[in-house]
């Protein structure tokens, strides 16, 4: 699956140029152009998936076992203080690439990211009740009907 205006499928098709640190059957890793710290890295899924929910579960399971490998690569070479592994899925959440990627972000104490989240409260157990109930019927049916990719 490729798209032809997507830059992530244009570098895995060879097409745009990127420092490319491991290629496995169906994922890749290379440095993000506007990195956090030096040596961020990207490891994204080679066919086009535009994001988590797409992307099917046995190709997850590939992309984590790259993600250690690239994560603890970093850690032995560029030596950050810690790091950062996050996804962004959706404009609303920070997504600007609609192809499937992981961030490994190298950081150090006072590196200027700053993520203040305004953290809500529950009004009350069963409001929280509320929401877990929601989400486990989701679970369930979901379960029953396959939908899990
Ligand atoms: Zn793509």
């Amino acid at each position: 699956m490729y798209e032809s205006s997507c830059p992530f499928c244009r570098i895995i098709a060879g097409e745009a140029r990127a420092e490319i640190l491991l290629e496995t059957k169906r994922s890749i890793s290379f440095l993000d152009i506007n990195p956090i710290n030096f040596g961020h890295a990207l490891v994204v899924s080679k066919d086009h998936f535009a994001d988590f929910d797409e992307l099917p579960e046995d190709v997850l399971l590939e992309i984590t076992g790259s993600l250690k490998t690239v994560a603890r690569a970093i850690l032995d070479s560029v030596h950050p203080a810690g790091f950062n592994i996050f996804n962004n899925n959706g404009r609303a959440a920070g997504q600007s690439v609609f192809h499937f990627h992981f961030h490994v972000a190298p950081r150090y104490e006072g590196d200027g990211l700053k993520i203040r989240p305004n953290l809500k409260v529950y009004e009350s157990p069963e409001q929280m009740a509320e929401y877990a109930n929601m989400i486990r019927a989701k679970i369930e049916t979901n379960d029953k009907s396959g939908e899990r990719k």
